[in-house]
């Protein structure tokens, strides 16, 4: 295998740049695969479009962003010297802390000597006489390598709302995953003074009204559909709590390791049907007192499969919203009618509901007074105008697919990614598509890191591959892909999974619905067989000699 020696600040000139590996993105995934290909003694190139590490926590800088995971199941697990001179200052840690931790380890390993910053990565051709990727980057530089591991997240592709005008807004704006380093005018978080509009309700929408309504003048909320939102129960931890974490931290990765999506919460095997009333009622309680996902993914499991007791935490949700709200109209207004709880993505809050009960937050109900144009000055809907010093979109991704889609990647024949996924992708076990060898795709689509506390299903995910390199290291082989009927037994096997919870029934983004990109097919993204099902699918095909996979 080739090495290759430059320097991370100039751009690679073609086409002496040529590399064992090319991981495209810098964040959680690449920084780990990149470690683990240094080890195995490869030479790696990282290409990322940001200035700096951190993927998800570089780009969502915007004013409220945080986890919805316990922060100490979310940092990497596999440096003993990581997990013990980090140390959390909150169980659900806000953006700027996660982004300084991927500096912390970026620096503590020296990742940075093999990244190339402020590089997008725009074409990749697969160049079957010599087997390797030819990477073109958007300034058109160039570089190949025998493999390319797709490290882009699932959530990075955001998409802009098609509403006419939107050009001509004359304040400022910001769709959220590009939000400005210092916030607007370099205020960070003050808009004070400021009538603000946010036009997206999702788990980002959440966490950005939250924050803005603590200080802007007004706060204009465009709400098109209302989520399911339960309490994140944030609280600092104490240095007691963070020494008890370090003593325990092999038995809180064992145990996430041991649920359906590795949070820190097991689903609860009984039926919410099987149950009394009053326990029933008695267990709800319990979970939406406790922090974090405890009553998503620590509640009945039948919750996500079965309508009728999903129909059951629907109707205690909806009494949560009709207690926390004042104004009854807005309750109602803020009560999803087309979905049951639990069926997309829970967004997790902080005195969210209550944000309505103050005289300088109002809501709109975009189905109600759809929104017609923006103009210079601001939000025009069916019934009135809204004036606006900052406009904030947070609406949405072109999800797990999206950030794949936008690279120009050409197979084996000229084949191209997007025509070959155009009506949903086709993976074998999310890690490759036929007629893309040696590409491979972490956390990609139909991968079990995408239903997932994603850093844990990182460390299966770049674990295994790392195998499988090491693999072909040993035994001098060169090429790697799956067959079609392998792809074609997956891709059954996601659908099936899927059909078989209400997560399918649902649009969302786990079913790559965006209304913005209207082209997108409708197929579930995700894997929803839970990811131990899918870390053991994935060790069969190993301990088989990479069943599925011809390795030539
Ligand atoms: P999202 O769930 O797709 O929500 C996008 C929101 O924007 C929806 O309310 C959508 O309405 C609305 N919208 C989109 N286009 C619009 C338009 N043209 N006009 C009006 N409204 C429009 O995206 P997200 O909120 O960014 O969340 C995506 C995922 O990121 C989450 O599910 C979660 O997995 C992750 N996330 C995690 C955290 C965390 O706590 N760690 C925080 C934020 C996000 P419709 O639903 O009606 O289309």
């Amino acid at each position: 295998m080739a090495t290759a020696q430059d320097s991370s600040t100039t751009p690679d000139s073609s086409p002496a740049a040529d590399y064992d590996a090319i991981i495209i993105g810098a964040g959680i995934s690449g920084m780990y695969q990149l470690h683990r290909l240094r080890e195995l003694g490869l030479s790696v190139k990282v290409y990322e479009t940001a200035s700096g590490v951190g993927g998800t926590w570089y780009w969502n800088r915007y004013p409220g962003c945080r986890f919805d995971s316990e922060s100490e199941t979310y940092g990497y697990s596999w440096s003993d010297e990581v997990l013990q001179e980090w140390n959390w200052t909150e169980h659900f840690a806000a953006q700027p802390e996660t982004e300084r931790y991927l500096n912390f380890v970026a620096d503590k390993f020296d990742l940075r000597r093999d990244m190339q910053f402020n590089t997008r990565v725009a074409k990749a051709t697969f160049d079957e006489a010599s087997r390797r990727w030819e990477v073109e980057m958007e300034d058109g530089s160039t570089a190949r390598a025998e493999l390319l591991i797709s490290a882009t997240g699932p959530l990075n592709a955001h998409t802009m709302p098609r509403i006419p005008g939107i050009d001509t807004f004359k304040g400022d704006w910001a769709h959220t995953a590009r939000y400005p380093k210092e916030g607007f005018g370099g205020r960070g978080n003050d808009f004070s003074g400021k009538r603000v509009g946010v036009i997206g309700t999702g788990a980002t929408g959440v966490q950005v009204i939250q924050e803005v309504a603590k200080t802007a003048d007004e706060l204009t909320v465009f709400q098109l559909s209302p989520e399911w939102c339960t309490p994140l129960h944030n609280s600092p931890i104490t240095e007691k709590e963070m020494a008890d974490i370090k003593k325990n931290y092999t038995q809180i990765f064992k145990e996430c390791n041991e649920t359906f999506g590795a949070f820190h919460h097991m689903l609860d095997g009984r039926s919410a049907l099987e149950v009394s009333d009053e326990e029933r009622e008695a267990f709800f309680e319990e979970k939406y007192a406790e922090p974090g996902f405890g009553i998503w993914l620590g509640n009945f499991a039948d919750i996500l499969f079965d309508q009728r007791s999903n129909d059951l935490i629907t109707e205690f949700i909806t009494r949560k919203i009709r207690e926390r709200v004042n104004d009854p109209q807005t309750a109602e207004n803020l009560i999803p009618k087309d979905h049951g709880f639990g069926t997309r993505r829970v967004p997790q809050e902080t005195g969210y509901y209550e944000v309505y009960n103050q005289d300088n937050v109002t809501l709109v109900n975009l189905q109600d007074t759809p929104i017609e144009e923006i103009t210079p000055n601001g939000v025009k809907c069916s019934d009135e105008d809204y004036d606006l010093d900052i406009i904030i979109y947070a609406t949405g991704f072109d999800a797990v697919v999206g950030s794949l889609k936008r690279i120009d990647i050409t197979g084996k024949g000229g084949q191209k990614l997007a025509d070959k996924w155009k009506n949903g992708p086709r993976t074998y076990l999310g890690m490759q598509s036929a007629g893309f060898p040696n590409l491979f795709t972490l956390v990609g689509p139909h991968n079990g890191a995408t239903f997932c506390n994603i850093p844990r299903c990182i460390e299966q995910n770049v674990g295994w591959l790392t195998d499988l390199i090491a693999h072909m290291k040993r035994e001098n082989i060169h090429q790697v892909e799956p067959t079609l009927d392998a792809e074609d037994a997956w891709t059954a096997h996601v659908d099936e999974t899927a059909a078989a919870t209400l997560f399918a029934k649902v649009d969302s983004w786990f079913m790559g619905v965006n209304v913005n990109n209207p082209t997108q097919k409708r197929t579930f993204m995700l894997y929803a067989g839970g990811q131990m099902n899918y870390k053991a699918k994935c060790d069969e095909s190993a301990e088989d000699g990479y069943e599925g996979f011809v390795l030539t």
